[in-house]
């Protein structure tokens, strides 16, 4: 018997306790009941988020949420900037580009983030700007923005909205949408909220929601204006996922317990102790500004990232990802979001050394191992 383990960065694995909540029978989305906890969802929402404004939950994917943002918030021929180190960065220069917006990219290197200067040059260059997208963690480098220091440079420069793709950082890097004037945040469900794969979430400013009363895209399903008018009484404008709401009710019953500051401490705990332990076995890491969601790794000399990847899922039931793009067969990703901890990294540590070794890789079994644990002691 081999058991089966996920590490990648979305979906990601499950509490038994949300799963078994989901599997119960069933309710109706306009009773009482699911009001409740739609209530209380909407709340834990914000404290994810660290906002006292909306969040709305959208039936679809994280990808939606965001386009949600780009149809709900601009005009034809609008100005935005989009910063671009990666697999989703590009997405967020193709998307409103297909929407007709005038889409001005700010190309970074892979494993790279983008700076302060490089954005307030590009604001100096476009002052009609009216939103600066960023990606908090690119999850196919694993690189990390730092999302407060750019805000303030976004909000002292221009007039620009700050939105953010917080899809692998929100619920592993700290995240103050108030505090740090963020306009727009969008995560999914099956990245740090520990749930299947359904849902979007999107915070939203008063800047935002203004912007939304004089926006002229098309939108219809995914108008926030209906979104943010269902969730000012607890609803949703359409049928919402319920099961998912009901497993999301659960998933962030856990984070609220455990503690947001402690959440994003565990996420920076294991993601320090992984790179430790891949370096102490002369592996190298690919991110210069490592997201604490998702290791980048790349594969030694002499080892062929597929034959590593079948012993380490067919041998030991270990799924991680690989590299994207220019990066497939050199990279591979061991994710660290949402439902793990220190002995699912001792775990995870522990396959790569195995399975690297079969590989004809020379490492001492266990010195990895041994990093990690003196790590997470
Ligand atoms: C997964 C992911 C997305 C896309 O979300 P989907 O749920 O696959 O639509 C966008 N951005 C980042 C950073 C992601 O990790």
């Amino acid at each position: 018997m081999i058991k089966k383990r996920l590490f990648t960065p979305g979906p990601t694995p499950i509490p038994e306790s949300v799963m078994l909540r989901m599997a119960e029978p069933i309710i109706h989305h306009r009773n009482p009941e699911f009001g409740e906890i739609l209530t209380r969802v909407h709340e834990n929402l914000q404290y994810l988020f660290q906002t006292k404004g909306p969040v709305v939950v959208l039936t679809s994917s994280g990808t939606g949420g965001v386009e949600a943002t780009f149809t709900s918030l601009f005009s034809p021929g609008d100005t935005i900037i989009a910063a671009n180190g990666g697999k989703f960065g590009e997405r967020w220069v193709k998307m409103p580009k297909a929407f007709g917006l005038n889409v001005v990219e700010l190309k970074v290197e892979w494993g790279k983030a983008p700076t302060a200067d490089q954005i307030r040059e590009l604001l100096k260059k476009h002052p009609e700007t009216k939103a600066v997208y960023l990606v908090h963690s690119e999850t196919s480098t694993g690189a990390a923005t730092d999302v407060k220091t750019l805000s303030e440079v976004i909000r002292k420069e221009s007039g620009a909205l700050v939105c953010v793709d917080g899809i692998t950082a929100v619920g592993a890097h700290e995240m103050r949408f108030d505090d740090w004037g963020i306009d727009v945040c969008v995560t999914g469900s099956q990245k740090g909220l520990m749930i299947p794969p359904g849902l979007a979430f999107v915070a939203l400013s008063q800047r935002a929601i203004a912007a939304m009363e004089t926006a002229k895209l098309p939108r219809f399903y995914f108008d926030l204006r209906k979104a943010v008018k269902a969730w000012e009484k607890n609803d949703t404008p359409w049928t919402p996922a319920v099961s998912l709401v009901i497993g999301v009710d659960a998933a962030l019953q856990m984070l609220r317990q455990e503690g947001i500051e402690k959440i994003w401490e565990r996420h920076r705990k294991l993601a320090t102790a992984l790179r430790m332990g891949v370096q102490a076995i002369g592996l190298k890491l690919f991110s210069e500004t490592p997201s604490y969601a998702v290791t980048p790794v790349w594969v030694p000399e002499g080892v062929e990232w597929k034959a590593f990847n079948k012993i380490i899922k067919g041998k030991h039931g270990i799924t991680i990802a690989g590299g994207q793009d220019d990066y497939t067969g050199k990279i591979f990703r061991v994710s660290h979001l949402g439902y793990y901890d220190a002995l699912d990294m001792v775990t995870v540590m522990a396959a790569i050394e195995w399975s690297l070794a079969e590989c004809g890789y020379k490492v001492e079994l266990g010195k990895g191992v041994g990093t990690v644990m003196q790590q997470l002691m």
